[in-house]
């Protein structure tokens, strides 16, 4: 499971709604509208996320 950097909600990436790959990272989004919002504030999210377990697929 990933986190919605947006919510909060653990997201499966073979469900998620959408998906980003920004700096080298890819985020998962339970929905078109935390997609839309991650995007509008492409820094202010990915900047908030703490640094998760590695994984790398
Ligand atoms: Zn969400």
């Amino acid at each position: 499971m990933k986190t919605d950097p947006v919510c909060g909600m653990a997201v499966d990436p073979a469900k998620a709604a959408a998906k980003v790959e920004y700096a080298g990272q890819v985020y998962y989004f339970c929905s078109e509208a935390c997609h839309k919002a991650f995007t509008a504030n492409l820094r202010k999210y990915a900047g908030a996320v703490p640094r998760g377990p590695r994984e790398s697929r």
